[in-house]
């Protein structure tokens, strides 16, 4: 349908600024990369925050002379930043140091045995053949088979909008001819047989909140992904990403409002106009993306009376990732031993994760990530101080844990756990110390159900099943972020504000009065 826009948005606004105005709701990775691409587009942009601090998941935390990134630490597929800095035409290099991080991650199992996953293929190979000789064939083909599923989910899939079902039909024969429908961990195991390896191989779609005996195979993909561009750390922490892509909006003469909550998504005439914020005031816009939680930003933000498809019922049905519990700590002292990334693993998996994801009760044992910044950059502490984050998985809200009472007896459990295996004598050298809960991924970042990663990534929920990067409820509404389409993860959120660019029309043809919907 083609419309006329008699009172854009600029001109209401009486801002001397001709361009049309974007609103984006959210300044997590997915929101301030949406914000670049529009303000590349034409767009003056306005990011709009809840929070008194950009980054969402990756906004920072500093106390005590330490410096925490308070999510993703493992950035992968570098170019998707580049790219922005590219269409401000600037080098991410010259604002942001990357650095290649090897072992990706060092993995202990229960027995205390070690795993060192590895960026160089030969010392990787070394690794397996070390664990499990008869399985270096499988391990080869495996990643044959991950290269395979990149080249169609990540290269031809990502980017595209799957607003059509036809898309998704489309799509079906790759999906099958790559096994997309078996889980992640069904195909590890047909190429490997060794249980330690299994894990080794299949832990990753974790990184994105899914359960490696339930997620689709497609994110298989990751192992390809790692080795093919590396692991990399943003010197001064991932929050020096995020201050890169706000000094990106200021160079495009947008604005990041931090400390300003919408509440709700204002519609006229089948189209998004604008929004309203805590407090009541309102603010015109000619397009707005949606970078808060989907399932929230359709539950919370846009009147039921504007949805067909995304209703509170389906809502309420869907599948919800885990939670996350993280405890930051500084400590007195190093331990140059520890790598910059490592994995502790408990005895069980499977049933551990049918206790996160399916049954939802909080075990007595756990897995953990742990995170030492200071490994690859000391500014991240005091001099002969170390920073470190421990990250366990943790059923999300509907497990009804109460997480007032339980989480310092979870910590008390994790510091036990490091101290009689990677950090001996931590108790005594603890400088610093703060907690996030799955109340806070609920409250402060507004996730339905505290969920860490949105939507669970399983097939049925994928793609066009996932909401849509152009909502599917009202036009000049748009989506970006863990919770749309392709998925979480870093790359997967900027990759949702890449399709942006198919499917919002330049600015300028709104400045001209002309849109199609
Ligand atoms: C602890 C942790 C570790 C992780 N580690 C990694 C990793 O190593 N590598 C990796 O690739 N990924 C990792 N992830 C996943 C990755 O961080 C996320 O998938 C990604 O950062 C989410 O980005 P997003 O664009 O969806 O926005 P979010 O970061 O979810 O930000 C959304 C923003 O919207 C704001 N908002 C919500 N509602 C409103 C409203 N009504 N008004 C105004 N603002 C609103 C929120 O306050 C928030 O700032 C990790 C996640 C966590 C939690």
């Amino acid at each position: 349908m083609l419309t006329t826009v008699r009172d854009s948005a600029t001109r209401r606004a009486g801002s001397d600024d001709p361009r049309a105005h974007a609103i984006v709701i959210g300044s997590g990775f997915g929101g301030l990369a949406a914000a670049v691409r529009l303000g590349a587009r034409g767009y003056r942009v306005t990011v709009l925050e809840q929070l008194d601090t950009p980054g969402g998941r990756a906004r920072v935390f500093r106390q005590d002379g330490f410096t925490f990134d308070a999510g993703p630490t493992v950035i992968t597929a570098p170019f998707l930043f580049e790219q922005l800095w590219a269409l401000c035409g600037r080098r991410l290099r010259d604002d942001v140091e990357l650095r290649a991080i090897d072992p990706f991650y060092r993995i202990r199992f229960d027995d205390g045995t070690w795993f060192d996953y590895r960026a160089d293929g030969q010392a990787m190979r070394h690794e397996v053949v070390r664990l499990s000789p008869a399985d270096l064939p499988g391990y080869e083909r495996f990643l044959a088979a991950s290269e395979a599923i990149f080249r169609v989910g990540f290269e031809q899939l990502g980017h595209r909008p799957f607003d059509e079902l036809g898309d998704m039909v489309a799509v079906l024969p790759d999906l099958l001819r790559l096994q997309g429908w078996r889980t992640v961990h069904g195909l590890v195991s047909r190429h490997v047989r060794d249980p330690r390896l299994r894990v080794v191989l299949s832990f990753q779609s974790l990184l994105v909140g899914g359960n490696p005996f339930a997620t689709t195979a497609v994110y298989c993909l990751i192992a390809h992904l790692e080795r093919r561009w590396g692991v990399h750390y943003a010197m001064g922490g991932t929050g020096s990403l995020v201050r890169g892509l706000m000094q990106l909006i200021e160079s495009q003469n947008g604005a990041v409002r931090c400390g300003a909550r919408v509440d709700e998504i204002l519609v006229r005439d089948g189209d998004a106009c604008g929004v309203r914020l805590t407090g009541g005031e309102t603010l015109a816009a000619d397009v707005v993306v949606s970078n808060a939680d989907s399932a929230f930003t359709y539950r919370h933000l846009l009147p039921a009376r504007h949805r067909r498809r995304w209703t509170d019922r389906r809502i309420d049905r869907a599948r919800y990732s885990m939670s996350l519990f993280v405890w930051y700590f500084g400590t007195r002292r190093r331990y140059p031993d520890v790598a910059h990334h490592s994995i502790v693993l408990a005895a069980r998996y499977r049933e551990l994760l049918a206790d996160i994801f399916d049954h939802k009760i909080l075990a007595d044992d756990f897995s953990l990530y742990l995170h030492r910044p200071t490994a690859t950059d000391p500014s991240m502490a005091p001099p002969g101080h170390d920073t470190f984050y421990a990250l366990v998985p943790v059923p999300h809200q509907q497990s009804g844990v109460d997480w007032h009472s339980a989480a310092e007896p979870l910590r008390a459990a994790l510091q036990r756990r490091l101290e009689a295996t990677v950090l001996p004598g931590l108790g005594e050298h603890i400088a610093t110390s703060r907690l996030l809960t799955p109340i806070d991924f609920e409250n402060s970042l507004s996730s339905l159900h505290g969920a860490a990663f949105g939507f669970e990534p399983l097939l049925k929920q994928s793609a066009w099943f996932r909401p849509h990067n152009r909502s599917e409820e009202v036009g000049r509404l748009y989506l970006v972020g863990a919770g749309t389409h392709p998925g979480a993860g870093v790359p997967g959120v900027l990759t949702s504000a890449r399709v942006l660019d198919a499917i919002v029309p330049h600015g300028d043809t709104l400045r001209a009065g002309q849109t199609r919907r």
